[in-house]
C-alpha cells in the first residue's frame, strides 16, 4: 500500500480533513431540507451509525434558511451542497453551515465566486470544488479526457480561489466510470496540496453500488489518495455511511465496530451457515467497539482458517466449537450457537 499522499489539513467544524487525520466518513441527507423536523432525525440516525461529517442539499433560500435551525441540535459539522446560485451560498454561511460544496460547472463567474469566498474566509468555512463528469463547465474542453476535462475544471476554480487568497479547500473529481475517476484523482493528487473527498458519483443501488464505490475508493486509498470518503448510493445514507467503513476496514485504515468473518460454507458444513452468519450479525449490529467474530461452518478447518478472529464458533452436526484467537475454549449445542457466541463476545 502506498504512503499517503500528504496534503494540507483543513477544519471543518471540529472535524479535520487531511494531514495525518483519520479517512473521514460522510454522507449526504436525501430529505427536503426544509423539512427541519425529517432532516434533524436522518442527520441524528447517520451520527449513531458514525457518520462524522454530513451534507445537506440547499435547492433555494428556505433549505439555506434551514440549516440554522438544523446545526442547533446536531453534533456533526454540516456542509451546504450549492449548486447555480451563489446568493444561496451566502445565505448558507449566514445560517451557520461549516463547510460548502460548490460545483465550478454551474457557478463559474468570478465575481459570484468572489462573493461566496469573502464570505467564507471571513467565518474560516472550507469550500469543497466539487467537480462532476456530468455537470461539466461549458468551457470545458470535450476534446479531452473525460478525466483530464475533469482537472482543468477544478484547476481553474482552484487558482481563481487562490487568487483571492483562498487556500481552505477540498477537492473532488468524481465520475459513474471508475477508470475515469481514478485517472481524474491520480493527476490532480500531483498538482495541488489540499485535500482529496472520493467518491463514485451516482454508484447506483446497494448491490452494485457498494461494489462500484469499493473499487473505486479502495484502489484510490491504496495508492494513497484520499482523506474523506463518501460511498453514493441510491438508498437510505445509513448505507452509504456502514459501507464507507467496511472499506476503510478492509483496508485497514479504520477501526469501527465489529469485523464479521464467515466461511463461504461447502460440502462440509452441517449446518445452515448463510442463516447462522445472519443472525450474528444482526447482533453484532449492535455492538460499537472492534472485534473480530469468525462464523465457520465446521470443526476441521474453522478454527484454523479463522485464526486471527478474536472470537468465533466453528460448527459440527449438531455442536459447534467455541474458539478465542484460533484456540478451542469450550463446546456448545446448536440452539445456543448464537447465544454462546455473542456472551464470548460481550466478554471481550
Ligand atoms: Fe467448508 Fe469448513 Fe472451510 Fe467452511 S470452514 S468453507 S465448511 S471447510
Amino acid at each position: 500500500m502506498n504512503p499517503r499522499r500528504v496534503s494540507k489539513p483543513i477544519q471543518i467544524g471540529r472535524v479535520t480533513i487531511g494531514g495525518n487525520a483519520p479517512i473521514v466518513v460522510q454522507s449526504m441527507t436525501n430529505t427536503d431540507t426544509r423539512d427541519v423536523m425529517s432532516t434533524i432525525s436522518q442527520i441524528k440516525e447517520l451520527e449513531e451509525c458514525g457518520c462524522e461529517l454530513v451534507r445537506v442539499a440547499v435547492p433555494d433560500m428556505e433549505a439555506a434558511r434551514a440549516i440554522q435551525a438544523i446545526k442547533r441540535v446536531i453534533s456533526i459539522p454540516l456542509i451546504a451542497d450549492i449548486h447555480f446560485d451563489y446568493r444561496l451560498a451566502l445565505k448558507a454561511i449566514e445560517a451557520g453551515c461549516d463547510g460548502l460544496r460548490l460545483n465550478p460547472g454551474n457557478i463559474n463567474q468570478s465575481e459570484k465566486v468572489k462573493a461566496v469566498v469573502m464570505a467564507a474566509k471571513e467565518r474560516n468555512i472550507p469550500i469543497r470544488i466539487g467537480v462532476n463528469a456530468g455537470s461539466l463547465p461549458k468551457t470545458a474542453n470535450p476534446k479531452l479526457p473525460v478525466a483530464q476535462q475533469m482537472v482543468v475544471a477544478a484547476l481553474q476554480q482552484i487558482r481563481l480561489l487562490e487568487s483571492l487568497d483562498f487556500d481552505l479547500l477540498k477537492v473532488s473529481l468524481k465520475a459513474f466510470d471508475v477508470p475515469t475517476t481514478i485517472e481524474a484523482y491520480k493527476s490532480i493528487a500531483q498538482k495541488i496540496p489540499y485535500p482529496l473527498h472520493i467518491g463514485i458519483t451516482e454508484a447506483g443501488l446497494p448491490r452494485t453500488g457498494v461494489i462500484r464505490s469499493a473499487v473505486g475508493i479502495s484502489t484510490l486509498l491504496y495508492l494513497g489518495i484520499g482523506d474523506t470518503i463518501r460511498v453514493s448510493l441510491t438508498a437510505h445514507p445509513r448505507e452509504e455511511v456502514i459501507a464507507g467503513y467496511e472499506i476503510l476496514k478492509s483496508l485497514n485504515l479504520r477501526q469501527h465496530g465489529p469485523i464479521l468473518v464467515s466461511c463461504p460454507s461447502c460440502g462440509r458444513a452441517e449446518v445452515d451457515i448463510i442463516k447462522l452468519a445472519e443472525a450474528v450479525e444482526e447482533k453484532l449490529a449492535k455492538i460499537s467497539k472492534p472485534i473480530k467474530v469468525a462464523v465457520m461452518g465446521c470443526v476441521v478447518n474453522g478454527p484454523g482458517e479463522a485464526k486471527d478472529a478474536d472470537v468465533g464458533i466453528a460448527c459440527g452436526n449438531g455442536k459447534a466449537i467455541l474458539f478465542k484467537k484460533g484456540k478451542k475454549i469450550g463446546v456448545v449445542e446448536e440452539k445456543d450457537f448464537v447465544s454462546a457466541l455473542m456472551a464470548e463476545v460481550e466478554e471481550f
